[in-house]
């Protein structure tokens, strides 16, 4: 049976209405939208599980904290507060604010890797593979086998696979490797844990030939918050150490603040000491991001991250958040419906290769059923499987993607015990007719990142 939901440790100040449209108006609405749920106006939708990024409900701290920042051009108070608090969470040298995720990887891959080069990670995020691939690299996704079982329950799946890792590094020769990329938490594998032993296996083999380590750190605090759950040694230890020691085995990271530090824009690159890497990353930033001080931020946004930066390593916030997952979780394990077990950090991957098994990987199951919970329920999820994958970029193939997850993502502090049952009625109500739902066809697409843009169509046969 079904897991307790974890009560929330806030309570709500503000609130914002949201529109509920009729299944007659949401088919309408989602057909104009050429069936991609990026297309849809986010008014027209009831609970938006597109992502947790940028998505968070602030804290009065951190809107106090917005009216406070410092919005001077050089050297604002807000820039040292957050720098001088990212450093002492990362235990990192030079800290440099960008406006967001990919910004970093913009600023840094560019300096790390070129023409001829590899960049291999546990799985490389669709943002951080489009940033090695305009640098010239070509990534390779390294994960260990049990990410693409669903059905396999092992504690830490999102794991590098440190074997594979090496031989690719003899296959390819260490020269060829620009950078080892540990993404924490594995978004694209599921939201799944990485467990400290393996950060620490990873970065012995970096060690040894010479290659530069960094953490894409979007879920660095929910993958604190599995390792004190599930690690051997972790659990009397506090988040901030498990931070600390995970983030003291890397190089460099590379950070979007939209997730776990629970703001709305935000990011940064972090190096541990390579003081000429940072001034070359500080070039860059000047001429993509804006002055050093504020990269592409305002004062306020540097002044609510550097608060979000401590909000989000909070036990109890993270124990309502994991929470959160377990227990719409544990309601699809009572209804029989298969998701990337056992259930990660900022959703439910919910496997759509299961849920319709007579939908090839070429019409896109997991777009698939991301269109029929907007129009069962008005929730708006995204497809993470070979729809977002895309094309090989060099023969223009449609790949096939281990899995098919659709993605309920779920935004920090914003959603209730309610809006989860919704959530988990919807796919009920779905898995009972999922033999008449149809694929998808795509009918235009752009060469790069596709997936936010592409028009799709049902496919009729
Ligand atoms: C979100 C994310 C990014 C990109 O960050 P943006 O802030 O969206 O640009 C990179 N890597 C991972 C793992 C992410 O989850």
């Amino acid at each position: 049976m079904g897991v307790n939901y974890v009560p929330e440790p806030f309570r709500i100040k503000m609130v914002e209405t949201i529109k509920m449209l009729s299944r007659e108006e949401r088919e309408q609405k989602i057909a104009e939208a050429k069936y991609n749920t990026f297309n849809l106006k986010g008014e027209d939708v009831y609970i938006d599980l597109l992502t947790d990024s940028g998505t968070n409900a602030m804290s009065q701290e951190q809107w106090a904290g917005v009216m406070r920042g410092d919005e001077a051009y050089a050297g604002a108070s807000s820039y040292y507060k957050l720098i001088e608090t990212a450093q002492e969470i990362f235990g990192y040298k030079y800290i440099q604010p960008v406006h967001q995720g990919r910004a970093a990887e913009k600023v840094l891959f560019g300096l790390l890797m070129g023409e001829g080069q590899y960049s291999i990670s546990n799985m490389h995020f669709d943002t951080t593979r489009a940033h090695v691939e305009l640098a010239g690299a070509r990534a390779i996704d390294c994960v260990v086998p049990e990410a693409s079982n669903p059905a396999k329950r092992v504690p830490f799946k999102g794991n590098m696979d440190v074997e594979k890792l090496e031989a690719l590094i003899n296959e390819h020769g260490a020269d060829k490797i620009a950078v080892v990329i540990m993404t924490v938490t594995n978004n694209s594998a599921g939201g799944q844990p990485v467990s400290i032993q393996n950060v620490r296996e990873t970065a012995k083999i970096c060690k040894k030939y010479g290659i530069r380590f960094c953490i894409d750190a979007a879920r660095y605090a929910e993958n604190a918050y599995f390792v004190k759950q599930r690690e051997e040694g972790y659990a009397d230890k506090s988040i901030k150490e498990i931070v600390k020691e995970m983030f003291s085995y890397a190089d460099m990271f590379t950070m979007s603040a939209k997730k776990d530090t629970i703001v709305n824009m935000g990011g940064l690159v972090g190096i541990k000491e390579d003081e000429k890497l940072y001034q070359a990353c500080k070039g860059r930033t000047i001429s993509f991001e804006g002055f050093v001080t504020y990269g592409g931020l305002s004062g306020r946004d540097l002044e609510s991250l550097a608060i979000g930066l401590h909000e989000g390593l909070d036990e109890n916030y993270l124990r309502y958040r994991i929470g959160q997952m377990e227990y719409l979780a544990g309601r699809l394990d009572d209804a029989g419906i298969a998701y990337q077990s056992p259930v990660g950090g900022h959703g439910v991957f919910v496997d759509a290769k299961a849920m319709f098994p007579h939908i090839p990987y070429y019409e896109f199951p997991g777009q698939a059923l991301a269109i029929e919970l907007y129009k069962e329920a008005g929730i708006r999820t995204c497809d993470i499987g070979s729809f977002m994958l895309g094309n090989n970029p060099d023969t223009g193939k449609q790949l096939k993607a281990n899995f098919e997850f659709t993605r309920l993502a779920i935004p920090r502090r914003v959603y209730t015990q309610s809006h989860i049952d919704v959530m988990a009625n919807a796919l009920i109500a779905i898995k009972e007719k999922a033999n008449k739902v149809k694929g998808y066809k795509i009918t235009w697409e752009p060469p790069i990142l596709r997936h936010f843009q592409a028009h799709l169509a049902p496919v009729e046969k």
